[in-house]
């Protein structure tokens, strides 16, 4: 009997999941999805989970092996450029094939104020003395802990174990999507006067853009580092176009 082809997909995104959704239903494709662990509830994904670091570009290559990976897409969030940089080395030196399914990023629009930032650092020097609404994560506040005078409202997935690292915030759990409307609601509500936010593209977060677009506030946008060498693809679509080719 043939062995099934054995798809790893990097997740962490919704492009992921819907990828697994689609992709178990392949013959011939066998499909596990890889966390790194950091969200508590994850949300339920279709196929094989498995959950942790790799423990490097090393540990990694030691999986693929073991794992008798076939295919690797690497769709991973764009802000994630540790895993994705590893991915595509490793790939590239074992002679897998792989491919980075990445989201386009957002494009301002025309009635848009961005803050064009580099990083989380640059990010939180743009909010000093503001009532800014951090829409960047639980792992990252650290990089807001020095900014003076500023209150925070920080919307994070998991309930945080501990307070975040703020001095003046106030903490609200939320899972995407959102709409316009409550993201509207919320802003107005906490007196925002400015959003910082990961250039992360997709529609499910979108929302607060134009929320914010709507109510005349600036966005501190950071853009994306530098992505890594290798085939990208933008869509699950085309992402299932390119297994087609390489499953045989
Ligand atoms: P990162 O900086 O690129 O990775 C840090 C380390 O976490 C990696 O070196 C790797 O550990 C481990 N890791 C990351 N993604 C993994 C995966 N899918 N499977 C197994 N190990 C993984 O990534 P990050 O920015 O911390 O993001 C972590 C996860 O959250 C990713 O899956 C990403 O898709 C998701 N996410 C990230 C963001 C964001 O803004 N960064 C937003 C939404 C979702 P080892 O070196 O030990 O292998």
């Amino acid at each position: 009997m043939v062995r099934p082809k054995h798809l790893l997909i990097l997740g962490g995104t919704g492009e992921a999941a819907a990828l697994a959704r689609q992709a178990v239903n392949r013959p011939g494709l066998k499909v596990t999805t890889s966390l790194a662990g950091e969200t508590r509830t994850p949300a339920r994904l279709k196929g094989a989970v498995r959950s942790g670091g790799f423990g490097g570009a090393d540990g990694m290559a030691d999986y693929l092996r073991q794992a008798r990976v076939d295919l690797v897409v690497d769709a991973t969030h764009p802000f994630a450029a540790v895993i994705s940089h590893n991915a595509a080395k490793v790939c590239s030196a074992v002679g897998l094939a792989h491919i980075h399914l990445v989201r386009p990023p957002w494009e301002r629009q025309e009635d848009d104020t961005w803050i064009d930032v580099d990083d989380l650092i640059q990010a939180a020097q743009e909010v000093a003395g503001r009532r800014a609404f951090l829409t960047i994560g639980r792992v990252e506040l650290g990089r807001f802990a020095e900014v003076e005078d500023a209150w925070f409202l920080v919307r994070v997935i998991d309930p945080p174990a501990q307070p975040p690292p703020l001095a003046n915030c106030r903490v609200i759990q939320g899972r995407p999507p959102f709409t316009v409307e409550t993201e509207r609601a919320l802003m107005a509500d906490h007196k925002i006067d400015v959003v910082a936010s990961k250039n992360s593209g997709g529609a499910s977060t979108y929302a607060k853009i134009t929320a914010a677009r709507a109510l005349g506030l600036p966005v501190v946008m950071v853009r994306r580092p530098p992505p890594p060498n290798g085939p990208v693809v933008a869509s699950v679509e085309k992402t299932l176009a390119w297994l087609a080719e390489h499953q045989t």
